[in-house]
């Protein structure tokens, strides 16, 4: 859908069709991202919450930042998909049926959904990838409530609190407050395996405990899990697009950036005739996130501290860079100042 509304804007966009079975309310979910002023014009019908403060806290500090020019957006994925149908050109067309056989004669490719066939010059394909068994996830479950109470600094997003049960591996909580009285509280973890579903609850209810926040009504749930690891596309005879093509950070599961500026990309080659899709995240990024992931996955007594060490190396307007992979040279040097060298020494051969 990012692709296609990328090129409605060309002047004179090819014949397309998209095949989503699902609809904008089946798809709904909170997407979260670092975006500019250009963002938030462009999306806001979309936006459900702008920050401009956020923190990490663990049991012995607290890092916050704030930013000038960059925003923590939260968009409803039900409207933007709206937004994205709503811009459609006249010669894309939605089609909701899921794609069901594909095969290629001739570099052509021959598909059917809903039993009727389509042949197409060029398929790009953003159905979510296998993912390697064993490699390291992130598994989360969110609770979208309305408080009894209004809580105090609802100017702040909470990315990551770890004074959480770190047991079963690197565990934080994530929240988003809409308004004083309108929280998501998503019990995250960074793993290998998913917890079951009363798990990510009893910590979400624990935590409110703690905090004293008494919930007045439950809003809704939403849960995923989002590959850390190396991502296999479902057809390597397809372009895979998306986070089928890899658009997703390592160390964080991030990919809403890299998805919109991989569909701005591919939209404005599809306009000179190439259809090769970019690469959505430059590989020297790749390494130092599978490097990171390495660290976390055998040194887990770690994991905490890095988060916040990053975190603490960085202000506000540094980090935002860095999350949506533009940080300078000088602002990954203060990274790698504020990591212990021995862990990553030890795993660069590796990766
Ligand atoms: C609950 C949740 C919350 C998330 N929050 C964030 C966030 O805050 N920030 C962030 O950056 N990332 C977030 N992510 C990561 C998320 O994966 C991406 O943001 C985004 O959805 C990836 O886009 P995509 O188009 O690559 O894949 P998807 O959005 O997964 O799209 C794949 C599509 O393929 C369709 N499909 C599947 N099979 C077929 C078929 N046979 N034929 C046709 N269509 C098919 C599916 O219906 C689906 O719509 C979140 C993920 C989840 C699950």
């Amino acid at each position: 859908m990012s692709l296609a509304a990328n090129l409605a804007d060309l002047a004179s966009p090819p014949e397309a069709r998209i095949f989503e079975p699902r609809t904008e309310k089946e798809r709904d979910c909170h997407w979260s991202f670092w975006g500019t002023d250009p963002h938030l014009s462009a999306l806001k019908p979309a936006c459900k919450g702008i920050w401009k403060r956020w923190q990490l806290i663990d049991h012995n500090e607290k890092v916050a930042h704030e930013s000038r020019s960059h925003h923590y957006i939260t968009l409803s994925a039900s409207e933007y998909l709206k937004l994205c149908k709503a811009n459609l050109h006249p010669k894309i067309q939605l089609i909701r049926n899921a794609v069901e056989d594909l095969d290629f004669k001739d570099n052509i490719a021959f598909l059917t959904a809903g039993d009727i066939s389509y042949a197409a010059t060029h398929v790009f394909d953003s159905r979510p990838p296998e993912t390697k068994s064993g490699g390291m996830i992130q598994h989360f479950l969110g609770r979208e409530i309305r408080t009894k109470k209004p809580i105090k600094e609802c100017d702040t997003v909470t990315l990551m609190d770890f004074r959480v049960d770190q047991s079963r591996g690197l565990h934080f909580i994530y929240m988003l407050p809409f308004s004083p009285t309108h929280l998501l509280v998503e019990s995250t973890m960074i793993s290998q395996t998913p917890e079951p579903q009363q798990w990510y609850l009893e910590s979400i209810g624990s935590w409110l405990d703690e905090r004293g926040i008494g919930v007045e009504k439950d809003i809704g749930l939403e849960s995923g899990i989002i590959p850390m690891d190396k991502i296999k596309p479902k057809d390597p005879r397809t372009s895979a697009i998306g986070v089928a093509s890899g658009a997703i950070r390592q160390s964080s599961g991030y990919s809403f950036n890299y998805v919109q500026h991989q569909a701005e990309q591919l939209a404005e080659r599809i306009s000179r005739g190439c259809y090769d899709v970019p690469v959505p995240i430059s590989n020297k990024l790749v390494f130092m996130d599978r490097l990171f992931n390495r660290v976390l996955i055998k040194h887990p007594e770690l994991a905490v501290d890095l988060f916040m060490r990053m975190a603490g190396s960085l202000n506000g307007e540094q980090f935002a860079r860095f999350m949506t992979g533009r940080a300078s040279l000088s602002e990954w040097g203060k990274v790698i100042l504020a990591m212990p060298k021995m862990p990553f020494m030890r795993h660069i051969w590796s990766v």
